[in-house]
């Protein structure tokens, strides 16, 4: 019995293991992990059901409803009930009876139980916490279908005693593997999110613009580079002071979120000069694109630290074309953008060498 326990806390561990780090991967199939998921612990439920430790060869149990917790613990609803639906039907192959059906609503009355303590604010963020109210639901629902399907007797009581002493513990243990490979992976996101971002602006910094860059090769055919300059902003800072620039520049990425669209790539290039890529838009289009946002920003009040308002304006140089020759297209950006400032500044140049202005 001692090894039989052993054995199955190691494949829950392995099992849950792998599930958890399929379900931590980034992907951007999300209904296909989820169904995955679903799948995988439905399997993995069935396995635990098949290697239950028996004890004086009556009482069995197993640790099928670890896999439940496990999904509660992600929030996902959709492979909880993938889940739960391959063990109820698998339950059902040991026969259409009294035990089985009590065994399915226990299954289901879990997955309701989990889904309903999602809503409990105060265990939002609290993660032990939450493991822990999964952890005892699950466990409490067990016991009360050990006792109807078994009714009140010393088989039942010996049962219910063996969920809460063995299934529990390792249910606490799985929560807090989970909890470790959860937060590892939050923070990474986190960093990997910090390094890339520009954080007075919070637009991309040159770094994510660089692999933007690369995506946006790979991804579409033809692309435009735009690269936005703020007119004289050197005299801004020297006028107004440096808290003041930079309140200045925050404002003007609040601006450019609003006059593009979101999957357009954002980035701060460099002190005061910004570039966006926009993939498969025509010349004509990106043009208007530019002359919008050149418009809005000399239109805009900015307001300064001490509530003034004052107006600014920028010059843009633009390429447009094959996605192949970006880099290049970000040089020819960079000349037009050199050209707008030498004919006056606030106006758009495009890399046939046309000026916009109006
Ligand atoms: P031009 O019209 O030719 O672009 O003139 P400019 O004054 O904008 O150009 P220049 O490149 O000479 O000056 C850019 C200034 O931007 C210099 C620098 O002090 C300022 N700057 C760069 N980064 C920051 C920043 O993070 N915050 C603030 N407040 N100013 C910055
Ligand atoms: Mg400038
Ligand atoms: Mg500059």
């Amino acid at each position: 019995m001692f090894i039989s326990l052993i054995a199955n806390s190691c494949i829950s561990f392995t099992g849950i293991y792998f599930i958890s780090k399929i379900l931590n991967l980034d992907t951007k199939y999300e209904h296909v992990q989820n169904i995955l998921i679903g799948v995988l612990s439905g399997l993995l439920g069935i396995f635990l059901i098949t290697q239950g430790v028996v004890f004086d060869d009556v009482v069995k149990i197993d640790f099928r409803f670890l896999v439940l917790i496990l999904l509660g613990f992600y929030r996902l609803v959709s492979p909880l009930i993938i889940a739960a639906t391959i063990i109820s039907i698998y339950r059902f192959s040991y026969g259409i009876d009294f035990p089985s059906i009590v065994a399915c609503i226990a299954i289901f009355t879990i997955v309701i139980g989990i889904i309903l303590t999602y809503n409990i604010v105060s265990l939002e963020k609290r993660l032990y916490q939450f493991g822990l109210t999964l952890n005892v639901l699950t466990c409490l629902i067990a016991w009360g279908a050990i006792y109807i399907s078994g009714g009140l007797n010393e088989y039942a009581a010996t049962a219910a005693s063996l969920v809460a002493i063995i299934s529990f513990p390792v249910g606490l243990l799985i929560t807090v593997l989970n909890i470790d490979l959860y937060l590892i992976h939050h923070r990474v996101k986190e960093y990997k999110i910090s390094a890339e971002t520009d954080h007075l602006t919070g637009l991309a910094n040159r770094r994510a613009w660089e692999m933007q860059m690369k995506k946006v090769k790979e991804h579409y055919a033809t692309c435009n580079v735009l690269i936005i300059d703020i007119d004289y902003f050197k005299q801004i800072n020297d006028q107004y002071g440096h808290a003041n620039g930079d309140e200045i520049l925050k404002q003007f990425a609040e601006l450019l979120h609003r006059e593009t669209r979101d999957h357009d790539i954002k980035a701060r290039i460099g002190g005061e000069e910004f570039g966006i890529l926009i993939p498969m838009l025509s010349q004509v289009e990106v043009i208007k694109v530019a002359e919008r946002i050149r418009s809005s920003i000399s239109k805009h009040e900015f307001e300064l630290l001490d509530q003034q308002k004052i107006h600014i304006s920028v010059s843009i140089g633009i390429a447009n074309g094959k996605s192949e020759h970006l880099r290049e297209m970000v040089h020819l950006a960079d000349d037009c953008l050199y050209q707008a400032k030498n004919s006056g500044r606030n106006r758009t140049y495009i890399h046939e060498n046309v000026e916009y202005v109006q």
